[in-house]
């Protein structure tokens, strides 16, 4: 039995997400040593061009857009928690997740010019649409 589970409210949040990216969570809440929550997954045009001008995200082809792009918090003590060592410890899950279903997936927390801990995406190169 693992040690964390989803929420109905993850589950929620993963609906019209790519299925392949969903084993990926699933896969990894079974692993993780750090609790998350599914922020956000599919996301309407309308919100990426609020969030472009905001400053919260840097692009309009945003892999939230089609369902390729998931957000996850650490979820510590009934709270989302954003230092920055527990998205490492989920990126870890999350890759060591992927690595076993043999599916390719990015990591924000890895992007050097606009890093975001929270964000996980199917690869363009395996997943181009
Ligand atoms: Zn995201």
């Amino acid at each position: 039995m693992s040690q964390f589970t989803l929420s109905h409210r993850s589950y929620q949040k993963m609906e019209g997400i790519h299925l392949d990216l969903r084993r990926i969570v699933e896969r990894a809440i079974d692993i993780t040593c750090t609790d998350f929550t599914v922020l956000e997954g599919v996301r309407t045009i309308e919100r990426q061009k609020k969030l472009v001008a905001s400053g919260a995200s840097s692009t309009l082809r945003s892999r939230h857009l089609t369902g390729h792009a998931v957000d996850l918090g650490a979820y510590v003590d009934g709270c989302v928690d954003w230092s920055w060592p527990l998205y490492h410890k989920i990126a870890a899950a999350m890759k060591q997740a992927a690595n076993e279903l043999g599916i390719d997936i990015v990591w924000g927390g890895d992007w050097t010019t606009f890093p975001d801990g929270p964000h996980f995406q199917l690869s363009w190169q395996a997943y181009p649409l």
